[in-house]
């Protein structure tokens, strides 16, 4: 079932209001497995209101349109749409009690204003608005459904929570859309898309609906089945498919966070971790700290963002710092080995780098973070090279981070 919406308002198109009823329409039709094609919004006149129904997708089922039947705009859209659908209009007896009983209990005065509120057009059904004085109308017309509610937020929702949506889900049918995610790290968008190609097309020969869900540093992956819970078993296996073929990257699902996938599997190991902080300054610790339960592993850190305190208390040497400087695989790989003695910790981690979007040099630009990882194993550094946005450089360090340690975990 495809679903159009029209917004009808001036102040929609001048900026004066968000149009926040074509985003909850949005989330409401497509949680219950309907398909918004497209959203237009178009001025208070008569004309564009009608032209908007001339031009509607030769796909659309049903047509939403919001806005315009307030008492002050001369109930422009009711009007137009009763001479679109070729019928008069009359007092709608049912609304016209319920106009009444509205102001009574509000203890105000009716005007004539509100008494037109309940002539409707004949050729619709009508859907009651229990808070309100402006009533939903439901045509028909050549298999296509039109829906018009006021465009006061509060009163649309409720007309189409209380009235709308059953009567929707009676003709159009109850959808079983189910939806899994999976969560990876450290791999751009495009750059996956790539990689799972393959895999992307049979999913789609599989009729099941992918979705990438991008954000800094992560990219959350979402099958989506219109058939329900059954397929679960199939977006399982696609996703242990994925799972087995980029293990680095795949750490999760659903609402899960690295933080705490990490958490978790220090818990099962009775392993406990510390950090030593250049770059992020703290943020990482602050970020594995968030984790309820978090004391359980995580013992504490070492802020040395100064090379002054990097050598006086990560006791980092001060040839290492001389020579290679403090973003340096070397002083990586100290800041890390000596927080593990110093912390008394199975796994440190430690972030050293140039965070910008100031400070790069031809040979550490902006965005080159080295980050050390000392473990029972002992101590290895790795660089990766970030962008020139300063927060997203710390965001992406502190998930790389955790990230690279939880895979050592796992293959541990
Ligand atoms: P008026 O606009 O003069 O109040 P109206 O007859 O146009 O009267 P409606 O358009 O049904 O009445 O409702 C107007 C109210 O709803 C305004 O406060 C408007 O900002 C808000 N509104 C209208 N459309 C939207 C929308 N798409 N998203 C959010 N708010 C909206
Ligand atoms: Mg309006």
């Amino acid at each position: 079932m495809k679903v159009e919406i029209i917004a009808i308002g001036d102040e929609l198109l001048i900026g004066q209001t968000i149009n926040t009823n074509a985003a909850w329409l949005g989330q409401e039709f497509s949680s219950r497995g309907y398909q918004i094609s497209r959203a237009l919004s178009i001025a208070d006149d008569p004309q564009q209101i009608i032209t908007a129904l001339n031009t509607l997708l030769p796909t659309t089922n049903c047509v939403i349109i919001t806005g315009g039947l307030g008492p002050t705009k001369d109930d422009l859209t009711k009007h137009t749409l009763a001479a679109y659908f070729n019928c008069e209009l009359a007092i709608h007896e049912a609304t016209l009690a319920q106009i009444e009983a509205f102001f009574e209990s509000r203890n105000k005065p009716m005007l004539d204003v509100n008494v037109q509120q309940a002539a409707l057009p004949t050729c619709a059904k009508i859907l009651k608005n229990r808070r309100g004085t402006a009533a939903g109308m439901w045509f028909e017309k050549a298999e296509v459904i039109y829906i018009s509610l006021p465009g006061v937020p509060y009163e649309m929702k409720t007309i189409m929570t209380e009235e709308a949506f059953p009567l929707i889900e009676q003709r159009f049918g109850k959808s079983a859309l189910f939806h899994k995610t999976i969560l990876t790290q450290g791999i751009g968008e495009s750059f996956l898309a790539e990689q799972i190609k393959d895999w992307e097309d049979r999913v789609r020969e599989a009729e099941l609906s992918l979705a990438y869900l991008p954000s800094p540093g992560l990219v959350k992956l979402r099958l989506t089945s219109f058939k329900g819970k059954e397929e679960e078993p199939l977006i399982l296996s696609f996703f242990q498919e994925l799972q087995d073929r980029l293990p680095e990257a795949i750490f999760g699902e659903e609402e899960q966070t690295l933080a705490g996938v990490l958490g978790t599997l220090l818990l099962q190991r009775n392993a406990s971790i510390g950090t030593v902080e250049s770059c992020t300054a703290g943020l990482l610790a602050n970020t594995i700290a968030s984790v309820a339960g978090a004391s359980a592993y995580y013992q504490g850190a070492l802020l040395t963002y100064s090379n002054e305190l990097k050598h006086r208390i990560a006791e980092v040497s001060l040839s290492a710092l001389q020579q290679y400087g403090a973003v340096s695989e070397e002083v990586a790989k100290e800041m890390a080995a000596n927080g593990k003695r110093i912390l008394g910790v199975d796994y440190c981690l430690s972030t050293t780098g140039v965070a910008g979007p100031t400070g790069g040099t031809p040979e550490k630009p902006v965005g080159l973070v080295w980050i050390g990882l000392s473990g029972p194993k002992g101590t290895i550094a790795k660089s990766f090279r970030f962008g020139d946005n300063r927060q997203r450089n710390l965001d992406m360090t502190i998930l790389s981070a955790m990230n690279w340690l939880r895979y050592q975990l796992v293959c541990d």
